[in-house]
């Protein structure tokens, strides 16, 4: 068994590693209990850095929930209710009504009722703007869920809003992340982050970022992938793990294809041609900061743990069978 946190351990000690899980992998209480032992086995040989998503097809929800409402009250409050529904059964199914539950209850809270008043609108709300912020909402409600998840195991965590950590322009829902100023935000809070003994693992939103006035952006569909590699380049981490459904990446759509075969080992030139091209399933961007910095990604299953999952690689340390 790995060793768990103790608080004699000092956290600038130990290799940071981004762990990424994606929305299938939060979207059901088993992938959440998964989530959380992995989470605390890697809190006995690294120090984590958690990204997540939304819950799957929250953020589908939210684009339709933009789209319809068009300041009308009661539509806005019905997938208010909708999405309030979701997030409060997933903590329910993983930690019953205990205090984690009741603590979860106000974050919750408060982040409908930023839901609801971004999807009304109000007089002088820029449109494109209102719309990321009802976009962020399925990642503010899952990071707040996952840190008191994991906090009810034992596990020391915070939720951290990515909004304080990456930049971006002002390109609302496909918003270009700015590298220095993310690199020194980063940089700064992960520095007085350390500072306390006790490892404590930041759960961080993925998919947004925020614009030098501080207004909340998207980063494109599929952006908790950009947002891990950016903050795993950010924080020189040691790799970047992406934690999905599925045993690693494969030639073709295994679901549809059977003579899909599982890729064992790429390297950065030929992940990055096949991403750009739309066929890892990653963001077409993730492996750029990454590639820069020569930090490898090894992609895994939730369910399945101790599977090999595919690694990518920079060429001179891949590995010819
Ligand atoms: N939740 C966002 C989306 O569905 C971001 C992500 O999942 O990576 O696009
Ligand atoms: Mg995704």
């Amino acid at each position: 068994m790995p060793e768990r946190s103790s608080s004699c351990t000092s956290q600038r000690a130990r290799p940071v590693r981004v762990l990424k899980f994606g929305g299938t992998s939060v979207g059901a209480a088993d992938g959440l209990r998964n989530v959380c032992r992995i989470i605390r086995d890697a809190v006995g040989t690294c120090h984590p850095v958690v990204v997540v998503s939304a819950a799957s097809g929250v953020t589908d929800d939210l684009v339709r929930a933009a789209d319809e409402t068009r300041g009308d009250r009661a539509t806005a409050e019905a997938w208010v209710r909708h999405v309030g529904r979701r997030y409060r059964t997933l903590a329910k199914e993983v930690v019953g009504d205990g205090p984690a539950c009741s603590q979860y209850e106000p974050v919750l809270q408060a982040e409908l009722s930023e839901l609801r008043r971004a999807l009304q609108g109000g007089a002088g709300t820029d449109a494109s703007a209102a719309r990321d912020a009802v976009m962020a909402t399925g990642e503010r409600l899952m990071a707040p869920l996952l840190a008191a998840l994991l906090a009810a195991d034992g596990c020391p965590a915070r939720p951290v809003d990515a909004t304080a950590l990456i930049r971006t322009d002002d390109a609302h829902g496909d918003a270009t992340v700015q590298w220095e100023p993310t690199r020194q935000q980063t940089r700064a809070w992960f520095r007085e982050w350390t500072e306390a003994t006790e490892i404590v693992v930041p759960v961080v939103t993925g998919f947004i970022g925020a614009t030098a006035e501080g207004t909340t952006t998207t980063i494109g569909r599929g952006g908790s992938d950009l947002s891990a590699a950016t903050l795993a380049r950010a924080l020189e981490a040691e790799r970047l793990e992406r934690w999905t459904n599925v045993d690693g990446l494969y030639t073709r759509d295994p679901a549809t294809h059977d003579d899909a075969r599982r890729l064992h080992q790429l390297d950065f030139e030929q992940a990055r041609t096949w991403t750009k091209a739309g066929r890892l399933g990653m963001h077409p961007c993730t492996l750029d900061p990454l590639a820069a910095a020569d930090i490898p990604v090894h992609v895994r299953c939730t369910h399945r743990p101790d599977a090999e999952g595919t690694r990518i690689v920079p060429a001179a340390s891949t590995v010819h069978s």
